[in-house]
């Protein structure tokens, strides 16, 4: 899986295929996010599991 950083708006997300347009902002900006954005990805989503396994989110 790859992970990607659009340099528009600095999202940063995973795709499974090349890909030219963000997501997000819809620019065509996006570049292999760096070491340390692919760091920073991981730990977000590590806070992320955290929030939702502490019920911040409601399901559904
Ligand atoms: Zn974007």
């Amino acid at each position: 899986m790859n992970l990607y950083t659009c340099d528009h708006c600095k999202y940063t997300f995973r795709y499974p295929l090349k890909t030219l347009a963000c997501p997000d902002c819809g620019k065509e900006a996006v570049r292999p996010a760096t070491e340390k954005e692919t760091a920073d990805y991981y730990a977000m989503q590590r806070i992320l599991q955290e929030e939702i396994r502490l019920g911040l989110y409601a399901a559904g």
